[in-house]
């Protein structure tokens, strides 16, 4: 046994801010849980927050880097289509009946870098088809549901490859602590303080009622047209069921839905992407009428042209996210190789499905409704980093004028 890189405060710190500002949990409230066996230290304090909460009933799966290695070393080739429909079947169940749900994710994102490329796409191709009845009411916001971060092993060795296993699984504590504004007297009260100036941001930007975003930087010359009737969110949001959470901790982003038909030209990634077990470097794209049209990698190329070639709706865009270049997580100067935490510290574009509640009255849309005004549909969502402290981003409105949103990486 090595060292456990948090004090018992310190997951208890984190449990009740997950429960508290993460899922806003309500009193006979269940919720479901995922996590890796590595995470037991704070699935068992996110519990006990859960039933301090008041949680009616808390249902925890964990999940296991060796088992997931296990299946690619040992199943036969037939395994790589399948996926537990009957698990995802009773997890949107239970949303649809309420229930909360939290991921507290930290996985090697290189766990599957020695893996049959073939297979790794398969089985997540298989894996996102069976998940999609649950995921929906997830991405439709039906019920409330936040994303943690643990600092696993195999995940602090990739962003600390030159430290020992236990000083990488320390730093990468600390860097979860500081980036999900843990420290401080009050987290709690710190969170609402950050939501707050978060809202006032998407305030301002749903009252321009922009046409268009246009980013301008090294490599960058891209227009993204925004979906008809689209709203920005930011920080806290209330979901279907009344009740405000935070999806994402940490969240630094305002985001909302392009249209899918109107994104024109090019953009260079500004950091790599972690895919499935391959780190995407260089990622250059040309968009014509909303949908890549070339497309190419430094590294990781064809992993990259898999992704893009998942299903029609992968080619276009399904949010595009504002973030400083000044944040708590972009100041660390870290790459997480880890989208909640990457995407924090960059503006950035996603490939695929869009979010539903990023519209005006989008909780009452259809999706027809929704692909009419312009939002795309996929089983994927992979979000990557196009901001910088080079990069200018101008607000087109209605008439064509400009209006500068953020100049070098900064908001205006
Ligand atoms: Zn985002
Ligand atoms: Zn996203």
């Amino acid at each position: 046994m090595t060292d456990y890189p948090l004090t018992d405060a310190e997951l208890d710190r984190m449990a009740e801010v997950a429960v508290r500002v993460g899922l806003n949990l309500q009193p006979g409230q269940d919720l479901i849980l995922t996590a890796a066996v590595e995470a037991l230290p704070l699935v068992r304090r996110v519990v006990a927050a859960a039933y301090r909460a008041g949680a009616g009933l808390v249902t925890p799966l964990l999940s296991d880097e060796g088992v997931t290695l296990a299946r690619y070393d040992n199943a036969g080739d037939d395994s790589f289509d399948r996926a537990p429909g009957w698990l995802y079947g009773g997890m949107a169940q239970a949303f649809s009946a309420n229930t909360a749900r939290m991921a507290i994710v930290g996985d090697d994102p290189m766990l599957l870098a020695h893996a049959d490329p073939a297979k790794v796409a398969r089985a997540a191709k298989a894996n996102a088809m069976a998940y999609k009845p649950a995921l929906e009411k997830i991405s439709n916001f039906d019920v409330n549901w936040t994303i943690i971060a643990h600092p696993g092993r195999g995940w602090a060795r990739q962003v600390f490859p030159d430290l020992t296993p236990d000083q990488a699984q320390a730093r990468l504590a600390r860097a979860i602590f500081s980036a999900s504004r843990l420290e401080g007297d009050d987290p709690v009260a710190n969170w609402a303080a950050h939501n707050a100036a978060l809202k006032t941001r998407t305030k301002w930007l749903n009252g321009q009622r922009f046409s268009a975003l246009h980013f301008a930087g090294p490599g960058t010359d891209l227009t993204v047209g925004l979906a008809d009737g689209h709203e920005w969110h930011g920080g806290a949001s209330t979901a279907k069921n009344g009740i405000t959470c935070n999806p994402n901790l940490p969240t630094e982003e305002c985001f909302t839905t392009p249209h899918a038909t109107r994104v024109e030209g090019y953009v260079r990634a500004t950091k790599p992407l972690a895919h499935q077990g391959s780190v995407i470097e260089g990622i250059e794209v040309r968009f014509s009428e909303g949908r890549i049209v070339e497309a190419r990698a430094q590294k990781g190329e064809a992993a990259f042209l898999k992704l893009i070639d998942s299903d029609e709706g992968a080619r276009r865009l399904g949010e595009v996210a504002l973030v400083p270049h000044a944040s708590p997580i972009s100041d660390s100067g870290l790459l997480f190789y880890n989208t909640l935490f990457d995407e924090n510290a960059a503006c950035h574009i996603a490939l695929g499905q869009c979010y539903s509640k990023c519209f005006l009255d989008g909780a009452t849309l259809t999706k027809d409704q929704i692909a009419a005004q312009g939002g795309n549909s996929s089983i994927i969502h992979v979000d990557w980093m196009i901001g910088s402290g080079e990069v200018d981003i101008d607000g087109i409105a209605a008439d064509g004028s400009k209006i500068p949103v953020f100049r070098k990486g900064g908001w205006c």
